[in-house]
This record gives structure tokens, sequence and C-alpha cells, in this order.
């Protein structure tokens, strides 16, 4: 397949070229590529070719609660956001704490996702934060080790878990949120502030990520950890970046942890800018209309992730394309040593739309962004080589 006239993402820029996929792992980018013989050529007009999107946490239900989303409805929805590979969080049933039950889920994957997906394994047991799963063994399967939903709360399974992740090179991404307490930001940074507290104890250094930063005391702590020299990472959402506490209209806007202030807000956004958060992932959490209304927590975001950061952050001015395109695709794969060979997302920035959730692959409506205008869309989704997905309007 040969992609003609676009700008491509290298090293850190963008260069006007065409684009060669050669197989799944292979391609060459170069200018004047028309003699190459090829079964497929289009003509991309000027539009932009990035290394394919990945959402580090995402939450596909499956197994257990299929009537929320699946493996297969998960991954299309991902491929219509135009990502190409998303890491699956450990919060369904049986829960991902022995090979046998990882394997039982990576067999559902090798046969419905569209895209490159991973899978998370527990930190503790059925995620219950009692007993260590075992990290040694279940370390090859598995992308990295969370108990998401739920904290560990006790403080020597953590220490344990520091110890193993650094023995087996395994990332552990933590849901921080310190029960004990009941303002949100405290509950978030108190338990970041143990975590910290343990890596420059024990002096372990292992792979610690933190998920979905909300706050700006937790902001300011995980960027002095890193001044400091511990090997620490973190991501945010696009609600965060989008939304405060102020912008609640309706149960699609509840989620943990919960919106913040704007001063939370404008502390995200500054670390979006300066490095302190590494990565933009989603936290895309379907329910059904049903359970949003009893309480559940969560939103969706894979189909709007890219058009609501590109609207928000980089036409509103406030980062580069560049900079986006780290976040949500460089940075991710190479903190999770994730793969990309021939993975591309082609974007057209000029397009202008308005969500509608009827149109979502995703068997969850519950998003804050239905009926927003948003600007610049990802047109093209090419996973292993092949469109698995592409806009057609
Ligand atoms: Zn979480």
């Amino acid at each position: 397949m040969l992609l003609k006239n676009a700008y491509i993402f290298k090293d850190g820029s963008f260069h006007s070229s065409d684009l060669f996929i050669i197989d799944d792992k292979r391609w060459i980018a170069g200018k004047n590529l028309s003699a190459v013989k090829t079964d497929k050529v289009i003509d991309l007009q000027g539009k932009y070719i990035i290394p394919g999107l990945v959402d580090v946490h995402v939450h596909l239900r499956q197994p257990g609660f299929e009537y929320k989303e699946t493996i297969l409805t998960g991954s299309k929805s991902g491929a219509a956001g135009g990502f190409t590979s998303i890491c699956a969080m450990p919060n369904v049933v049986p829960t991902p704490d022995s090979v046998d039950n990882v394997r039982r889920i990576r067999k559902i994957i090798d046969s419905d996702a569209c895209i490159n997906v991973y899978q998370y394994g527990c930190i503790t047991k059925k995620r219950e934060g009692m007993e260590l799963a075992d990290i040694g063994k279940l370390s090859g399967y598995v992308i990295g080790f969370s108990d998401d939903g739920n904290p560990v709360s006790c403080d020597s399974i953590m220490a344990a878990m520091l110890e193993q992740a650094s023995l087996h090179d395994c990332l552990i991404a933590t849901h921080c949120e310190d029960l004990s307490y009941e303002d949100p930001a405290k509950r978030e940074y108190m338990h970041i502030e143990r975590d910290i507290g343990l890596l420059r104890k024990t002096g372990i250094s292992c792979r610690y990520h933190v998920c979905h930063v909300s706050r700006k005391e937790s902001v300011e702590l995980i960027r002095q950890a890193k001044k400091e020299g511990i090997n620490i990472t973190c991501e945010t959402a696009p609600h965060y970046l989008i939304f405060t506490k102020d912008d609640i209209k309706s149960e699609n806007y509840i989620m943990n942890p919960p919106l913040g202030n704007k001063e939370d807000r404008e502390a995200l956004l500054q670390a979006v800018c300066d490095g302190t958060i590494d990565i933009i992932a989603t936290d895309h959490a379907p329910h059904t209309k049903e359970d949003k209304a009893a309480g559940a927590m969560g939103v969706i975001g894979m189909e709007t992730a890219f058009s609501s950061m590109y609207t928000y952050l980089v036409a509103a001015g406030c980062v580069s394309l560049e900079r986006l395109v780290e976040l949500m695709s460089v940075n991710p794969a190479r903190i999770f040593g994730i793969p990309q060979y021939s993975d591309f997302t082609v974007l057209d920035l000029d397009k202008e739309y308005i969500v509608n959730t009827d149109e979502f692959f995703s068997m969850g409506r519950n998003t804050p962004f239905e009926g927003m205008r948003m600007k610049g869309r990802v047109i093209k989704t090419i996973c292993k080589g092949k469109i698995v997905w592409e806009y057609t309007q």
C-alpha cells in the first residue's frame, strides 16, 4: 500500500513524504515513491500520518461484563479513535491473576480484536489487595500490573510489589486512592506520596506508573520525584484537561477520580507542557444507561480522544501537535514497551464535526462530549499494515 503526499511524523517532527507500507512490520518513508509497484495507491493530499495512537488505560469488560463492552466492540471503538494498541485493565471476571486466566482472555483477543490489545495482570489475587499474585509467572504474559479500580492500600503488599516489579522488570500502574480520606484530592495525592516514600525508602528502582492523575498536589509530588531521579511516569485523561467540577451536567461527567477545580485543570495543562505528565490515556470505561443511572463510575473515551485533545490543546494553542503525538503515541509506546511496526494513524486536521454517539462502535454511550463541536479527526487507522478503520463521508 502506498500513501502519497502526506506529512509524516518522524524523529519528533513532520516531513512532507510518501509512505510505502511493505507488510505488517516493514515500511519506507521518502519523497516520490511513485515508482514503487503496489496494488493500492492512496493520495492523502497533505493529510498527516503519525505512528498509531496507544491507549494504556482502557476497560474492555470481557470476560464477565459483556453487556457493557466486549473485546470486539472495544477494539473497534479503539480503531475508530485512531488507536492501534490498547492496554486492557484487569477488572474483569475471572480476574487475570493467574496464567490460565490471562491465557483465556488472550484467546478472545486473538480471535476478536481488530487492533493490538495487551492485557494487564492483577497486582493482588482477585484485585482484593490481600495477597500478591504470582508476578514472576505472570510477567511474561501481561503488559503490566494493576489493581485498577482498587488501590493497593497495604504498605507491605505495595513494597513487595515494587520489589517484584524491579526483579522481573515489569511495569506497575497504580490506581492511587487512599480510602482513609474523604477529600478526593487528598485521597489521590496521599496515596502517591505513600508510594513515592516507599520507592525512596527502599531504594527500589522499578517501572512505576501513576494512573489518571487529576490533582495539582499530585502533579507537584510527581514533578519533585522526577527531579530527585525516582523512576516514575504518569498519565492523565482528556476529561481532566477539559472539564472541571463546575461543568458537571449529568452522570456522564462522573468518574473516579472525580473532576477537579480550575487550579487542578491548569496544573495538569502545565504538567502536560513541561513533561511531568508523560501520557494521555482515556480510562475508557463503558457502562449501560442503567448502570450509570445507578452510580457507576467512568466515561468512554477512545472515539473522542484525539479530536478532543486536538481541539482543546492544539487548536487552542496550549501544546504543539508534535507534543500531542508524544503524549498519545510515542511516550506510551516507549514506556510500556509496545512495538509499533506498520501501525499508523492518518489525521485530517481541518475536519470539523459534531460528536454523535449514534455512530460509536463502543457499546457505551456515557460520554460528556456528545453534541460537542470538534476540530481534527482520525480518517484512517492502519494496524499491522492493514486499514482497520476509515472515515467515509
Ligand atoms: Zn483507576
